[in-house]
């Protein structure tokens, strides 16, 4: 998965793999105007993905699962 760089790509870029809608975030923690952790949430269904080390993990809600590596 490529890594995305500001709030303002995530944005344009990607959409709720559920239902297709918008995306809200929440930064946890950012450098230099990239976000390194954060939550993705969709403003339809409500359901969250995680930002972790750059990477936004769009994985169809599965409990716990650690397909990262
Ligand atoms: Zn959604």
């Amino acid at each position: 998965m490529e890594r995305i760089k500001t709030k303002k790509d995530i944005l344009e870029i990607l959409c709720c793999p559920t239902c297709k809608s918008d995306l809200e975030i929440e930064i946890k923690k950012e450098e230099k105007d990239e976000i390194i952790t954060g939550i993705l949430i969709c403003k339809k269904c409500k359901n969250n993905y995680k930002i972790e080390y750059g990477i936004p993990n769009l994985l169809p809600k599965k409990e716990k699962n650690d397909f990262n590596q």
